[in-house]
């Protein structure tokens, strides 16, 4: 196929932007050139940031009602499209498209909808005053323009987690998805244009961590909504200044199998949370921590659950994973494995590049046992199709190792045993754990929070981020 040439969305408009250079991009899956995009000067930032600024002006003033109807329309405009932009996520991310992308495309219209039924309920309060000819409330106002900087592995979904609530509530956003996978969220702004947002109000300027770091320092930007690694987080928060900031980073999530559990389940769901996505997820399953007694077991099943994984051509329905999308992301995957078997663990299955296929990218589905806890692979997000196995004495060892990491966001638990899944629940440092289901279990509308600093709330709690908090006090004439 021929590249395409694809262009900025600022201010309401398709441009070419000002600047002299350009990113070309080649599929993870063909290896093919497959679309160039103009990289954004200073002066097309300050465009996007100036025309953000007059729509969160005017939205400020919209009625809920008016937001809610707009994000309905963007939903209904939204489930046109989903099939035609699927085929372009796959491209150029390498998520299976029958498997993976038309649902993530689909689910990633759905935040329209939920904030369009939360923003009409997000009230605010009469407070009690000292004296009889006081009134004082409260409201909510928009926060203003943001800076929504994404990554790569959901490159439509996350952005999208940011805009709809945000934009339900009157924010507006210069979103910067990475440069090498932009198109199908440039694809989708077609929708805004058609259902009515007022220009400036979502702006799409695509690029590397410089233009980031453009939106993270720039005056004009009130707030920043940051999904990624945590060491360019870090980097962000050293930056932003006072600004307001939603961060949410890697994860490193246990999926523990208790004594009692049934192993079959378990097995698949580790597997399942490996392979969706690649494994690249944040809250995919990182860290397997097994009870010894039924470790054997647990690999057998584990070994005959992989036999399912179909790596392959992603556009090919039988496929169930896809390549990864970046080399920084297999060469990862290489240090991590070879630095496990250096410090004893078994490589069971895989562990390496599969062969055959047009790119580097396509990695073999891997399990490896006894990962000693102080290996790469149990300590970091691998952020790959691995299942890493660890062994625990009994209940409090394998909380404990779960604890150890830095990362906590979701967790598993696969116990059939009541008060146990609640003894994990009370004691596993996590945003969220999930009694016997996959660590990548995931509602649209579910409350996604991390603990150790990692992640902030999603679901209903997210909409109010959106938001600051205004008191408006009056003093009455005395009648
Ligand atoms: P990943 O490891 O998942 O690629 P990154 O944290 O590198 O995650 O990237 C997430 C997002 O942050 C991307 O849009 C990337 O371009 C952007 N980014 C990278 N470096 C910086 C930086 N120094 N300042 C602002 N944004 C950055």
């Amino acid at each position: 196929m021929a590249a395409v040439d694809l262009k900025l969305f600022i201010a309401g408009e398709w441009t070419e932007g000002t600047g002299d250079d350009a990113y070309e991009i080649h599929s993870p899956v063909t290896g093919e050139h497959i679309y160039t995009v103009p990289k954004a000067s200073q002066a097309d930032i300050d465009r996007a940031v100036e025309a953000a600024r007059r729509a969160t002006e005017e939205m400020r003033h919209w009625t809920a009602f008016e937001r809610a109807d707009l994000c309905l329309r963007i939903h209904r405009l939204w489930q046109e499209r989903v099939e035609e932009v699927a085929r372009i996520l796959t491209l150029e991310q390498g998520k299976p498209y029958k498997a993976e992308a038309i649902d993530d495309i689909a689910e990633s219209g759905d935040y329209f909808y939920i904030a369009a039924e939360d923003v009409k309920r997000l009230k605010g309060e009469l407070i009690p005053t000292t004296e009889r000819h006081r009134r004082m409330f409260t409201i909510r106002r928009p926060v203003g323009v943001w800076a929504a900087i994404t990554p790569w592995n959901f490159p439509v979904m996350i952005p999208m987690e940011y805009v709809g609530p945000g934009l339900a509530t009157g924010n507006s956003f210069i979103v910067k998805p990475p440069e090498f996978t932009c198109w199908a969220l440039l694809e989708m702004a077609k929708v805004f244009e058609e259902a009515g947002v007022p220009p400036g109000a979502i702006n799409i300027i695509p690029g590397a961590g410089d233009i980031g770091e453009a939106l993270v320092t720039h005056a004009g930007v009130d707030a920043i909504g940051f999904t990624g690694s945590s060491e360019t987080g870090k980097k962000i928060v050293s930056k932003m200044g006072l600004k307001r900031s939603i961060m949410e980073m890697s994860g490193n999530g246990p999926l523990i199998v208790a004594g009692d559990a049934d192993v079959t389940a378990a097995a698949e769901a580790a597997v399942y949370g490996a392979y969706y996505n690649a494994g690249q997820v944040c809250c995919a399953t990182e860290r397997v921590i097994v009870l010894e007694d039924v470790h054997d077991a647990f690999v057998e099943a584990t070994l005959k659950a992989a036999e399912a994984v179909r790596l392959g051509d992603p556009f090919d329905e039988a496929t169930t994973m896809g390549p990864l999308n970046n080399e920084p992301t297999a060469q990862k995957m290489d240090r991590h494995i070879a630095d496990a078997a250096a410090k004893g663990a078994k490589v069971l299955m895989g562990g390496k590049r599969a062969e055959g296929f047009p790119t580097r990218l396509y990695y073999e589905f891997t399990v490896v046992d006894q990962v000693p806890e102080d290996s790469l692979l149990s300590r970091e997000e691998s952020f790959g199709p691995v299942v890493p196995i660890l062994v625990a004495r009994d209940d409090a060892e394998a909380a404990a190792i779960a604890n150890r990491s830095h990362l906590g966001l979701q967790a598993a638990v696969f116990t059939n045993d009541l008060s146990k899944a609640f003894w994990y629940a009370d004691h596993i440092r996590a945003g969220t754990v999930i009694v016997n289901d996959s660590t990548d279990f995931w509602e649209t509308f579910q409350p996604f929070g991390g603990a150790a600093g990692t992640e902030t709330g999603w679901g209903r709690q997210r909409i109010e981020e959106f938001t600051d908090l205004q008191t408006v006090v009056f003093s009455l004439r005395e009648l």
